[in-house]
Formats: structure tokens, sequence, C-alpha cells
């Protein structure tokens, strides 16, 4: 599928064609529509599917740029993969002129603190370091719209679930959230159970 047929913001297309990407992975092409209805998305799709493109696509069309309070929150498992996100976000979204954070642990606070106070479209993060931020209210939640959690069996495998659903507890109820594995254990199945809105499942058998 072409992303022209997704009725997608023509500053996200052009960065899209800057980056080569000339039509829609199977993957985006299933979940793109439904984030752009703000639908609830449980997404089991194998590595290298591009899962990521499939949230932020949609998610950098949705984003209103006057807002300055975070509208959308990425959790990972890894820094690694916080920056890569992050990158992501910034090539598909520099049209658009999106600010994204990536915020991460065995950093100073103060810094992150600083760049929390500005104006920021979409923070990526860690779950430990962003739990503490939002704890110690550095981290301002309040105009949450949108929940990714990204390798969410990841997550699950470094103990983060706990550290997850507290997140969760605190983010405003009217939101749309997202979760993207490779594999869908039964303990995300739980947690996509306790914390979704009757969420539409996308299973993808293969990569393209
Ligand atoms: P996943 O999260 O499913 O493991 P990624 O989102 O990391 O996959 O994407 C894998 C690779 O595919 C990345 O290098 C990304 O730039 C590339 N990619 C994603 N979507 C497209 C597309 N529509 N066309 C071409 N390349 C793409
Ligand atoms: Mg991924």
């Amino acid at each position: 599928m072409k992303f022209k047929e997704l009725n997608i913001d023509g500053r996200i297309q052009d960065a899209l064609e800057k980056l080569g990407y000339s039509e829609a992975t199977e993957v985006q092409s299933a979940v793109i529509p439904e984030l752009k209805q703000e639908r609830d998305v449980i997404v089991k799709a194998k590595t290298g599917s591009g899962k990521t493109a499939a949230f932020a696509i949609p998610l950098l069309d949705s984003v209103v740029w006057e807002e300055n309070k975070p509208q959308v929150l990425v959790l990972t498992p890894t820094r690694e993969l916080a920056i890569q996100v992050k990158e992501d976000f910034d090539n598909i979204g520099t049209y658009k002129k999106i600010k994204t954070l990536a915020i991460f642990g065995k950093q100073p606070y103060k810094f992150q603190t600083q760049d929390l106070k500005q104006k920021t479209h979409v923070v990526v993060a860690t779950p430990g370091r962003i739990l503490d931020h939002l704890q110690r209210g550095t981290f301002d939640a309040s105009h949450l719209k949108y929940l990714v959690l990204d390798e969410a069996d990841e997550m699950l495998n470094m103990g983060f679930i706990e550290t997850v659903e507290k997140i969760i507890e605190k983010l405003p109820v009217k939101r749309t959230t997202c979760l993207f594995s490779a594999t869908l254990p039964e303990e995300i199945k739980k947690l996509a159970a306790k914390f979704m809105k009757n969420p539409v499942q996308v299973n993808i058998k293969q990569s393209q």
C-alpha cells in the first residue's frame, strides 16, 4: 500500500519519501488506519517488519504542533532502542518540526529535568527513569494522548512489567494505547486486558 492512500500529512509523506520509504510494509498498512481512528491496537509482528514507523507515522500525523506538553509517550526496554526510536521520530517528523526527547537511566536528572520543561511533543523513555520523573513531578503527563509499549515482550523479560503498570496508572485514562511485540506471552495479554480498551489485534505472520 502507498502512504498516499493512508491519508497522511503531506509533510510526513515528504519525510518518508526522503527516507526512501515508497510503500507501507504489511504491519504499517494494518496499523496506521487503526491508530488514525484512535483505536487501541495490539500488534504481533517479527523484528524488522517496520513496527516503529507503524506507530510513528500515525502518531506524528496526529500530534498538534502548537501544544507545549508531551502528547505521546513511547516506552522501550533499553536506552539503545529509545535512542533509535527517537531518531525515527526525528526523521519522520522533521518537516512538521516535531520535538522528541529520549529519556533513560544512568544520566544526570538535571539536564533531563530541564529538557522536560521545554516544549516537547514526544517522549521516548525506558520505564525506570520515566517513572522517577512522574513521581518527582518533573514529567507532566497531563496532556498525553498516546501511549506506546514497544517490544513489550522484552520489557517483560527485563522485569519491567510492574514499573510499566505503575507508569500507566499515572497517565490520563482518556488516551489511545498500542502495544508492539514479537511474541505475546500470557503476562503481556494480561497487561493488555488490564489497560487497553477493546484493542484491535494485528497479527503479521511474516516480515516483508
Ligand atoms: P521492527 O521494529 O519491526 O523490528 P523497524 O521499525 O526497526 O522494525 O524497521 C526495520 C527497518 O525497516 C528499519 O531499517 C526501517 O528504516 C526500515 N523500514 C521501515 N518501514 C519501511 C518502509 N515502509 N519502507 C522501507 N523501509 C522501511
Ligand atoms: Mg521495533
